[in-house]
């Protein structure tokens, strides 16, 4: 009896030893194989794009004899552990065996899937390892194939991925390509932006421009707001919508975003000390800084090191980034997953609002009316400013749907004690209506472009005679600045 269990166990046990890996736990090639076959054949009946990941560690043997082999088992089963980050639920990783890795990704469409899964990797390695006390970095090279594109084999595609890698080791360390020439071309692009975007901070690349804020009733000028700007070697100065996507996707938007507060800190000090009096300045956070719970030390620590009031600090919720982010959870709802990673995301950011409001900073919903923004989300976030998209005030004097809405706003966000800001007003036409309708504050061309923080300097000066810009004469005096 006891020879039969003990039989039945290890026929249990056999298929669990043949298909994992002992060390990370992983699933082995064998597996990897095997599924990448089965997933290929259900593929071309539901028209399903396969990207196939393989990679290994830059220099493993250096590192491996440098550490010993223990350690060196131990970066490996800590590496497993944060590859397996990157991947949602559905997409499957395996060790093909030494410092190799493999992973599978299936999706709808393909886009560019395996791309932000190379670059998300690339940014958790940067992360140091801690292997008993001693810390220590390394970086991955990366090789990618796709179906139906490369192969509608599975174990052509797995070649292809190993010769993209074989090209991406030839390139250098810390790369990844892909296997056919024109996903490469675009791949390296991007790569390309990527690298020079880590370097950039280093580099002190980034610039912030301000762009005042003004009452509408008494002309005085409330504060700036901070939009970042990337002055490329070479390519001069990038608008914030060609990179902040890039910067999102790969992690760095956190180091940036930290960036963009202290600078914001350092410039209401400058000002100060220029005699300019305090000016509050509002600062874009993207919707994954508030879900990465550090943005809360960026700003206490900025605040702090700069000896700075918190009131004077805004920040501008992204809210239509923030509800992007949330509807891609949204897709991943219909699985039962992201419900519960969407309800816990609205906590976690109303609770990171209350704790940052609690310190005296104030809290506004920009582009207002473009998302799934909703009264709801008035009630439950701690709001001080919701600030009217431009795209309502851009037709506010010639749509009469437009002007119902932007009317509608003022008097609903009024009413919960919420103030109103219209962006992008360009016209006289624009802010006469806006000032009829009550709306308490405008931003746009008409009273000023994005500047630099010198010509920012200059404006503020002549602050008394931007009084006048009720009238619109003022003008003049603003293209003199
Ligand atoms: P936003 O926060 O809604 O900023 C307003 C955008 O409208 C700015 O574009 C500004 O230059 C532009 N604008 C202002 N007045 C007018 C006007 O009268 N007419 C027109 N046509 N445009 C006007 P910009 O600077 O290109 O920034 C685009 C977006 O990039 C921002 O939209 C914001 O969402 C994002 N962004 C900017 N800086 C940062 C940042 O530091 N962090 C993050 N996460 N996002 C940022
Ligand atoms: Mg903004
Ligand atoms: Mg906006």
């Amino acid at each position: 009896m006891d020879d039969f269990m003990h039989r039945e166990d290890v026929e249990r046990r056999v298929p669990q030893l043949a298909h994992y890996d002992a060390l990370t736990s992983l699933p082995n090639r064998a597996l990897f194989c095997e599924s990448l076959r089965k997933i290929v054949r259900q593929a071309g009946m539901n028209h399903r794009i396969i990207s196939v990941l393989v990679l290994n560690i830059d220099n493993f043997r250096d590192v491996n004899n440098t550490l010993g082999p223990t350690l060196g088992d131990e970066l490996l089963r800590q590496l497993s552990v944060r590859l397996l980050e990157c991947l949602r639920i559905r997409d499957m990783i395996a060790r093909l065996g030494g410092d190799e890795f493999g992973c599978i990704l299936v999706t709808p469409d393909g886009s560019a899937d395996a791309g932000i899964v190379a670059s998300k990797i690339r940014e958790v390695l940067r992360q140091p390892f801690e292997l008993q006390g001693h810390q220590m970095t390394v970086t991955a090279s990366i090789g990618m194939s796709v179906y139906p594109t490369d192969s509608l084999d599975a174990d052509t595609l797995i070649k292809n991925a190993a010769s993209a890698l074989n090209r991406s080791k030839g390139a250098g360390a810390d790369m990844y390509r892909f296997f056919t020439a024109e996903m490469n071309a675009t791949a390296i692009k991007k790569l390309d932006q990527e690298n020079a975007l880590r370097e950039a901070l280093d580099q002190n690349e980034f610039v912030l421009y301000y762009q005042p804020k003004m009452e509408l009733i008494g002309g005085r000028i409330t504060g700036v707001e901070a939009l970042i700007r990337w002055n490329r070697p070479g390519h001069g100065l990038i608008p914030p919508l060609e990179f902040i996507s890039v910067l999102e996707q790969t992690g760095l938007i956190n180091r940036v975003g930290a960036w963009v507060i202290d600078s914001a800190c350092k410039q209401i000090t400058e000002w100060r000390h220029a005699g300019l009096g305090d000016i509050s300045i509002s600062v874009n956070v993207s919707g994954r800084q508030f879900s990465q719970r550090n943005l809360n030390r960026d700003v206490i620590r900025a605040i702090q090191d700069n000896d700075i009031d918190p009131e004077l600090l805004e920040f501008e919720l992204q809210t239509e980034r923030a509800l992007r982010e949330n509807s891609i959870d949204f897709d991943l709802l219909e699985l039962e997953l992201t419900e519960t990673s969407l309800m816990t995301h609205a906590r976690r950011t109303i609770d990171t609002l209350k704790k940052l409001k609690a310190l005296g900073i104030r809290i506004s919903i920009d582009d207002f009316g473009t998302g799934y923004s909703s009264l709801a989300y008035l009630k439950r976030f701690p709001v001080d400013v919701l600030k009217i998209d431009r795209s309502f005030i851009m037709n506010v004097t010639t749509n009469p749907a437009d002007a119902a809405i932007t009317t509608a706003i003022i008097g609903m966000a009024h009413s919960l004690d919420v103030k109103v800001v219209a962006e992008g007003v360009e016209t006289v036409e624009q802010f006469n209506f806006l000032r009829m309708r009550g709306c308490d504050e405008i931003q746009g061309y008409y009273i000023a472009q994005p500047l630099p923080a010198i010509e920012i300097s200059k404006l503020l000066s002549s602050n008394k005679k931007l009084l006048n810009k009720v009238d619109p004469s003022v003008k003049t005096i603003l293209s003199r600045v």
